[in-house]
């Protein structure tokens, strides 16, 4: 541990905001991932202001995380610093005229039952979805015919320059689960949402049907990042995957779920490597039987020893 680095992480977090060679594994839905470093949570936009600040002037590469539900952390984990986004920044306000605005720690379930019981509708789509505001945005997520894009208004991020700055959402290139945030290394602090009147028996109706379809079709009881793969256009990555025969595929302990093919599953304890292995082998089959190649939806994040095939 670089313990000058750690004293200057004191002066502008309290001790129990900081860990040291901290697991991922305990910070991602897949349950896999070697350690951090460092692993922050800070609450205020000047501490995460203040923590990215610091971390260029002493060239510690910083990464930010929400609940870490769409992330293949590598064994080696993270030599650097984690700010995670979650509890601690999920602040949130809700107005009679449908206008949200939350913190990006927030998770979607919690936001959804809010909006809900302010009789607000068109966020129902994201109840389900275990991820946090951030994190949402960030992937522009969606479920059953809704998106980010539909419901966002505006955001307020931590630009590249380390300046807070508003950006309306016509500017954030929402696309197929991705955004100009990705692409800029933005970190987004809050954004604004805008729903319309709804009934709120309706609203809970349509969250629960959602939610109930999900139980059925995709393997909630297994540690995975949900969809391990992009939608190929034209084509349900599920579909080719379970025709290319390779629903219930092992390598080491990671497997293609025999329920839902599109969601590979840590089924035994597998390694970020294993993991690796096992997307690289279906994007093979998958390519070699139907000439379509599938792109990973979920984010890897530190070093492999092994390639991902493109
Ligand atoms: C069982 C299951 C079901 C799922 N179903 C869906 C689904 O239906 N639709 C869907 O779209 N996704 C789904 N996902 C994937 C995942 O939940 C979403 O991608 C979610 O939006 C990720 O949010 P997160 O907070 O967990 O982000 P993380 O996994 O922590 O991070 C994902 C990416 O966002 C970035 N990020 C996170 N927060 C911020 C921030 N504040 N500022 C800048 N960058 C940030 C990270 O750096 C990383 O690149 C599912 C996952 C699981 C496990």
């Amino acid at each position: 541990m670089n313990e000058q680095f750690y004293e200057k992480l004191r002066q502008i977090l309290s001790e129990n905001q900081i860990k040291t060679k901290e697991p991922l594994a305990n910070h991602t839905t897949l349950r896999i991932g070697g350690e951090a470093d460092y692993f922050v949570t800070p609450s205020t936009i000047d501490e995460i202001e203040e923590v990215t600040n610091l971390c260029k002037q002493e060239e510690i590469p910083y990464y930010i995380m929400g609940n870490g539900s769409n992330l293949l952390v590598s064994d080696e984990g993270y030599r650097g610093l984690i700010m995670k986004l979650s509890d601690n920044f999920s602040a949130y306000g809700i107005s009679e005229d449908g206008i949200v605005r939350a913190q990006a720690g927030i998770l979607l379930s919690k936001l959804a039952n809010e909006i809900a019981r302010k009789e607000l509708t068109g966020f129902e789509f994201a109840a389900g979805i275990p991820g946090t505001l951030g994190g949402a945005v960030t992937m522009n997520a969606g479920a059953y015919d809704g998106e980010m894009k539909q419901c966002l208004t505006r955001v307020w991020v931590l630009d590249e320059d380390g300046k807070v700055i508003e950006i309306p959402k016509d500017e954030l290139e929402l696309g197929y689960r991705s955004s100009a945030l990705q692409k800029r290394r933005m970190i987004l602090l809050e954004a604004e949402l805008k729903l319309a009147q709804g009934k709120q028996e309706q609203i809970f109706a349509r969250m629960q049907d959602l939610n109930a379809r999900r139980r059925e079709k995709q393997p909630l009881d297994k540690f995975s990042a949900g969809s391990t793969f992009k939608r190929p256009e034209g084509y349900y990555a599920g579909k080719l995957i379970s025709d290319a025969g390779l629903r219930g595929f092992q390598i080491g302990g990671a497997a293609v779920s025999e329920k839902h093919c599109g969601f590979l599953i840590n089924k035994d304890n597998a390694s970020a490597e294993e993991f690796l292995r096992l997307i690289n082998e279906v994007i093979q089959i998958v390519k070699d039987k139907y000439g379509v190649t599938l792109e990973p939806e979920v984010k890897l994040l530190g070093h492999f020893n092994v390639q991902l095939h493109r």
